[in-house]
């Protein structure tokens, strides 16, 4: 039988490779750009969910197609959990991630290790149009603490003052393999799976 189609609702090339990689056996995953459909979403949702479902849904009722899209951040628990769904506008989008991290750093230059806890958080979300008619949510964490310096160069984003203790690294400091198998994205990617497999796959 063929695979099912699915369009995974991302311009990110980096994060094509990643959900390929997990849903790619399963299901026939293409980018937006490979189905021909250019949208801008406004993200403002007040949740994780609700930006990656309005993402989803306003694609889905575009296309046709079964829609996945995702939503993340960083959630730091001495800033109340920000920047957390504002993570890539926090300080300003076009904000290069060295002064964000360095900013965070110095804000919690002071702060005992206890009270650095902080996590990534993903939520992908589908959209299954007729005669389905479902909405899905899945949500993946990983739980560390914000280093008090910048330290390792792979990955994105907040990834280099994110320190996971058990590893003795930041996840800026793990390949993307070995980051993939513990990311918050590749766990919510991997439950999201199971649930369609259910559906589709019987
Ligand atoms: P979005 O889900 O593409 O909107 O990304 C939200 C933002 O969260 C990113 O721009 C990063 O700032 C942050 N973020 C999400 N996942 C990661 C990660 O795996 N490493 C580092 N930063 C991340």
């Amino acid at each position: 039988m063929s695979k099912k189609k699915i369009i995974f609702a991302t311009k990110n090339k980096d994060k094509m490779k990643e959900i390929k990689a997990v849903l790619g056996d399963s299901f026939d995953v293409m980018s937006m750009e490979d189905a021909g459909i250019s949208a801008d979403i406004i993200e403002d949702g007040k949740t994780f969910e609700e930006n990656a479902l309005k993402k989803a849904v306003e694609i889905m009722e575009m296309s046709g197609e079964i829609v996945l899209a995702d939503d993340s951040g960083l959630e730091i628990d001495f800033l109340n959990k920000e920047p957390g769904i504002y993570s890539a506008r926090y300080m300003g989008e076009n904000t290069p991630y060295s002064i964000k991290n360095n900013k965070i750093i110095e804000i919690m230059k002071d702060v005992p290790d206890e009270k650095r806890t902080a996590r990534f958080v993903c939520v992908i979300a589908a959209a299954l149009p007729k005669p389905y008619n479902k909405k899905l949510t899945s949500r993946g964490t990983i739980e560390g603490i914000i280093g008090y310096e910048i330290q390792g160069e792979n990955g994105f984003g907040y990834d280099p003052i994110f320190y996971l203790p058990e590893k003795n690294c930041t996840t800026a400091q793990l390949t993307m393999e070995d980051k993939n198998k513990i990311s918050h994205r590749g766990r919510a990617l991997r439950l999201m799976k199971k649930e369609l497999e259910n559906i589709f796959i019987k």
